[in-house]
């Protein structure tokens, strides 16, 4: 997604303009990333270039539940102030300092928020993805989705309330028929 700040550029800092993405396309080939975006872009001149602070609605990310393995649509939300660094400035001809990971206006004064909307959605998106807060997961014995049928299996783990006094059922079990316990 590309912008043309040649105007902007131009201008004293602290000028300021405002625009509407509709379902803008960002593309970053080499990282296979595609997404859309809609939602609202204010640019501001700044020192070393333009101040971008989007706020931006995604076309939603396919992502795998860590718990029953389903694919499930999230829908993403982004804001994002990120500075783009001019790195000639056509007014003053000051080359500023620039970081490795500044993002830069290329030579025809085009500024392409795509690798950052890459970047804010990747940290946008969840470690271990949930399809719901209550998703109940795999049966870890029989591997049943227990979100669409129930099994007989016992319950194991923490969420088994039953299971302290089945193990002191178990015990009492295995203790000697004579009924005289074991220290
Ligand atoms: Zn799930
Ligand atoms: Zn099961």
């Amino acid at each position: 997604m590309l912008i043309n700040v040649s105007t902007l550029l131009t201008e004293p800092v602290g000028h300021a303009r405002r625009l509407r993405a509709d379902g803008e396309r960002c593309l970053v080939a080499e990282e296979g990333f595609e997404q859309e975006v809609t939602g609202e872009i204010r640019l501001i001149r700044s020192e070393r270039g333009v101040l971008v602070m989007a706020s931006f609605d995604l076309l939603p990310v396919t992502l795998e539940c860590g718990r029953c393995l389903e694919r499930f649509q999230m829908p993403l939300h982004l804001d994002f102030d990120e500075e783009f660094v001019l790195p000639r400035d056509p007014v003053t001809g000051l080359t500023p300092e620039v970081d490795s990971d500044d993002f830069l206006i290329d030579e025809r004064r085009h500024l392409d928020l795509s690798e950052a909307v890459r970047q804010y959605e990747q940290s946008a998106l969840p470690i271990r993805p949930v399809c719901r807060p209550d998703c109940r997961g795999l049966c870890p014995t029989c591997g049943r989705n227990l979100n669409v049928e129930t099994c007989a299996c016992l319950p194991v783990g923490r969420n088994d309330p039953w299971g302290p006094l089945r193990s002191l059922a178990e015990r009492f079990q295995t203790e000697d028929p004579d009924g005289s316990p074991q220290a």
